[in-house]
């Protein structure tokens, strides 16, 4: 592929948006540096990458903290994410799984009811 604007050769580069386990790819000019594609490997949820979300839910279900998830990502060679990422996470995580708790509890709580009318 070649740069619509000079014809120079295109590199594809890591752009400055990555963050945790989601890259942001760049596709731009080798000669004069412009950007001709650019995508997040990840989609998003509001303001966090749901890749990020779903590794912090999976160390959870494994019962590994930010430690042990550190760990897995250096064994990968993969960044990582900051604690205080990895623990907004988890304080997200908590509050849905809270809400789907009450939900559950509603429903099941008008099933016996249900159940003794
Ligand atoms: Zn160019």
């Amino acid at each position: 592929m070649q740069c619509s604007t000079c014809n120079g050769n295109l590199q594809l580069r890591e752009g400055q948006g990555s963050k945790g386990f989601a890259v942001h790819l760049q596709l731009s000019c080798i000669d004069c540096g412009e950007i001709t594609n650019e995508v997040n490997t990840s989609t998003t949820t509001g303001r966090a990458y749901d890749v990020n979300r779903s590794m912090v839910a999976s160390c959870l279900s494994a019962g590994m903290g930010h430690s042990g998830m550190q760990k897995l990502s250096d064994g990968l060679g993969l960044p990582g994410l900051h604690h205080k990422s990895y623990n907004t996470h988890v304080d997200a995580i908590f509050e849905k799984s809270s809400e789907v708790m009450e939900v559950i509890l509603a429903l099941s709580r008008e099933k016996v009811l249900e159940f003794y009318r």
